[in-house]
This record gives C-alpha cells, structure tokens and sequence, in this order.
C-alpha cells in the first residue's frame, strides 16, 4: 500500500514538474495540427515533436472525454471531472509546441496557410491572422446535423461539447420548477415535463437513459409533485434504436425502456420544430402516414453528424473531393486524396468506419506512427548520402569496404521503416449506457462476438470507461463524482 501511495505520488510529481523541453527550430518543417478532440489528441500523446515544429489550433483549449458527457447533463459527473487541458498533455513533450486557442476559418490549400481567428470573449491587438504549414493533419469533427428542419437550431438542445451539456442540465430544471410555478395549467405542467430525445443513436439512448436515472434517483424524491407528469419520450425514424448494436441487445435496450416508462417512438421522424411542440410524421403499419404535433418542455436533438464549413470549403478547393458528400474522402494512409501533404482523422475524415471516438483515436495513434517513421526514414537518408560521400573520397579499399558495410546496414534500415503498412482499424467493440444500471455491449475480443447487457455489463462499463480516461486526476474525479452521487444524490440547483 506504503509503496503503492509512493509510486503514485512520484507519477503525480513527475506529470506537474517534467523535463525542460527543447525549443522549436526554424530547420524543420512545420506540422498543424487542427483540433484537440480523439482524433488530434491521440496523435499528439503518440508524436515525437522533436521531429517537427508542432503548432495545434482549437478553439476549445481542452480535450473532452466524450463518452461521458451524457453523465454531465443529470450532474451525476462534473464537467471539469471530463476535460483534460490542452496545455498539460503539451507539457509534456520532449520539444515544445505551440497552442493557439483559436478557430480555422479557412484552409488555403493552394498557398498551404490556415486563417485562424480568436473567437474568445477578450481580444487582443490581433485577433485574426494566417499560419503557414509544411503538413497539415486536420482532426476538427462534425457538427450536429439538423437536415435543414426549421426550428432545431432555434429550439433544441445538442449535445457535443461541454456547454451542451450545461444548457441541458439548466434546462432539465427549468423546466420542473416553471411547471412547479403557481396556478400552472395542467396541460403546460405536461407539456414542461415531456423531455423529448430525438436520435435513437448512442448518443440519444444514452442520454434518455441518464436522465431517467436522474429522475429516479433523486428528482421524484426532492420534488414528488413531478412523479406522475415527468416523461421520457424518444423518437427515432428507423424502426429501431441503436442500429450498430445486435438484434438481441437492441431488444433487451427496448424492453428495459419499457420498464423505465421511457417511451420509444419508432418510426417517428421529425419534419418542424417550434418553440413548444414538435410535429413529426408517423408511418402506420399499414404504411399511410400521418403528422402528429407532440408538446415538449425540454428537447434534446442527437441526428448525428454533419460536415463543417470550413471543411466544406476546403473540399471545394480539391478536384478530387469533387464526389466527397459526408466530409474528406481519405486513402488508406490518411492523406487527404488530391492535397499533398495534407492528413485528416476523426469525424471530418471519410473511412469505411463508423465516426466514433474508438476509430478517431486509433486514426491519430497511427499518424503518429507514421509521422515518427517519416522522421526516422529522412534522418536515415541524409546518414546514407553522408556516407556515400565518404565512400568516393575513401583513400584505401580497406576504408571503402568499411564504409560500403555502414551503407548496406542503413539501406535495411530504410527498407524496415518504409514497409509501414496502411491504417487498418481493430473494433474493439461497442459499449452503450442505457439506464438503470444497466449497459450493452457488442464485444469482438480474440475470437467471436461477444453480446451482452445487464448489471455486471454495467460494472464492466464502468471500469472501461473510467481506465479509458485520458489521466490519474480525470480518472480519480470520475470516480470521486459516481461515490457523492451515490451518497448524496445529484444536485438540483439550477
Ligand atoms: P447516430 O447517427 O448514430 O444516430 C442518429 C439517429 O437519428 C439515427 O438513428 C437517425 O435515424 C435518427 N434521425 C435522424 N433524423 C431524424 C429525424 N428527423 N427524426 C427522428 N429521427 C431522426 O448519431 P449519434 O447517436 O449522435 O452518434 C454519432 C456517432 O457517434 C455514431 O457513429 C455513434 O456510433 C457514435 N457514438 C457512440 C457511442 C457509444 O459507443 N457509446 C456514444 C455516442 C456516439
């Protein structure tokens, strides 16, 4: 235990007081990197950045721990418990890189700039400016899509990034104590409490899930007025939720959605949003269809994702994204097809892999790998033609033999390096809260699939989850956050 305490002390004092890093030099080649999400940060842990100038650009100056941020809207986990600052995963380089809190506005591939503007609250003399590169990797997602129906923008709740998460949670309560207002009519006490999810996703399941959790475990029990009006309802087009998951998982995610009295529309797609209803249209089983307005007080939308502008604009720049729709067409080694130099992860990037954390992560590790190998591969060459060099001027056949072993030894090494195959992605499953205590999970591990869902699902969940996060302190908030819960129960201040 005594040496156990020790080891991790001296990891925690290692993190806050790491080496004195090399500074950057203007010799080598300027890498930019755009984002600080999976795909960009995973990268960045993997880099060698002695090999290269590393500049990252984001406008968010954190890396989000997103599978957990479902748990944020209820209170069950604090956002800071979740986010991980950009500047203590740089910190932690062997040579400096630079950060930039800032958004790409526009790539210009023709003259290799990026044009990144500061978008904060406080502006300084410069707000706007432009940052050349040699390489670029461009790791900036996807934004929610609303698929043009009026009203999503105006009226509904995301739930991407940590200020989503916020809005819901304000929301959430909102909502309850407005319908708690004096004299309330019954049909706006109703309307306030329907807590309306549209997306049958992960994303959209997850969050029903949790704040069902929410009401469960502490709101009925502080404000026991709500019981008999609070309502769940998720709507989905498909004519069913979670379509990644097996037929099996989908069921028990379905039957345990019944015994929480969250309702599942299915077949329900959403065409017009208002500031106090939803019109959706329904197909009837005979196939006829018929448009229902549904009242809601809070409305979370999770339809998934949809390209960026800036990334819009750039594939407009490049003949050969001509034929791209859902974001940067890549080939096996990421490379953006028709921009040399030019790299893309994650949800911005177009793979044979659905966008998830799991595939963005293993994207940035591998162009490390790559990035690592480059430096490695030109270091090797300017060795070889130093000593070719040598080998002309050697005096005696003696030196020149010598010199001629050297070479041989380096060409293998050249030829080991350059054999790094293509990205090849390894599902390591899918996992999915939904509630209750209860989770799913589709997992591929050595040989056959392996489904499951239920309590020890959870637990397993749980430990994932927690060891997947990016460090120590993340890990023990997390953790910190799932005990006060439990113990105190969520905290229902607005
Ligand atoms: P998604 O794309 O997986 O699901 C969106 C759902 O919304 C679809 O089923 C679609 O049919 C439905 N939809 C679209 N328009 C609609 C409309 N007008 N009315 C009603 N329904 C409509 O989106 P997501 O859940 O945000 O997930 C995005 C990506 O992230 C996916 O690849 C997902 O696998 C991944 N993800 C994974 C996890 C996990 O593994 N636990 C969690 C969150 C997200």
């Amino acid at each position: 235990g005594l040496a156990l305490t020790g080891a991790l002390a001296y990891s925690i004092y290692e993190l806050r007081h790491p080496v004195e890093q090399t500074e950057p030099d203007p010799e080598k080649k300027t890498l930019v990197i755009l984002g600080t999400g999976w795909g960009s940060v995973s990268l960045l842990k993997k880099l060698d950045t002695e090999n290269y100038n590393v500049v990252v650009v984001s406008p968010r100056n954190y890396f989000l721990f997103t599978p957990l941020l479902p748990s944020c809207t209820t209170g069950l986990i604090e956002h800071r418990s979740i986010m991980e600052p950009i500047r203590n995963i740089l910190r932690q380089k062997k040579a400096s890189v630079k950060f930039y809190e800032a958004e790409a506005t526009k790539i210009d591939y023709e003259k290799r700039v990026v044009y990144i503007n500061d978008d904060s609250e406080i502006k300084g003399d410069i707000s706007q400016t432009e940052l050349p590169f040699d390489m670029l990797v461009i790791g900036v997602g996807a934004e929610n899509a609303t698929f043009g129906i009026p009203g999503v923008k105006d009226h509904s709740c995301f739930l991407k990034e940590v200020n989503d998460a916020q809005n819901i949670r304000k929301r959430i309560m909102d909502c309850i104590e407005t319908a708690m207002f004096k004299d309330q009519s019954d049909d706006e006490v109703k309307r306030l409490l329907h807590m309306v999810v549209v997306g049958g996703g992960p994303t959209g399941v997850e969050f029903a899930g949790e704040l069902q959790d929410f009401f469960n475990d502490d709101l009925k029990k502080w404000i026991p007025e709500i019981q008999h009006n609070f309502h769940i309802t998720l709507v989905e087009a498909l004519p069913n939720v979670l379509p990644m998951f097996s037929k099996q998982l989908i069921d028990y995610t379905e039957s345990t959605f019944k015994e929480e009295s969250i309702s599942i529309r299915t077949k329900t797609m959403v065409k017009n949003v208002t500031d106090k209803y939803i019109q959706a249209e329904i197909t009837n089983p005979d196939g006829s269809k018929t448009l229902e307005t549904i009242p809601y007080g809070l409305l979370v939308w999770a339809t998934g994702n949809a390209v960026r502008p800036v990334i819009r604009d750039l594939m407009g720049q490049i003949p050969a994204q001509k034929d791209s729709r859902r974001g940067l067409a890549v080939n096996e080694y990421l490379v953006v097809n028709g921009a040399d130099n030019v790299w893309a992860v994650g949800d911005c990037a177009i793979t044979n892999y659905a966008p998830t954390a799991q595939v963005a992560g293993q994207e940035g590790a591998f162009l490390a790998r790559l990035f690592n190998t480059m430096a490695k591969t030109d270091e090797i060459e300017k060795e070889l033609a130093k000593l070719s060099e040598q080998q002309s001027q050697a005096k005696s056949g003696d030196d020149r033999n010598q010199v001629l072993d050297e070479i041989r030894e380096r060409q293998k090494q050249l030829r080991r390096t350059k054999q790094m195959g293509p990205f090849q992605y390894s599902h390591q499953g899918s996992l999915a809260y939904i509630g209750k205590e209860r989770a799913v999970a589709d997992i591929s591990w050595l040989s056959g699939n392996i489904a499951s869902g239920g309590t020890l699902t959870y637990l397993f969940w749980r430990s994932a989850y927690l060891s997947m996060c990016f460090s120590s302190r993340n890990r023990v908030l997390v953790a910190m956050d799932w005990v006060k819960a439990r113990v105190f129960g969520r905290d229902v201040s607005r």
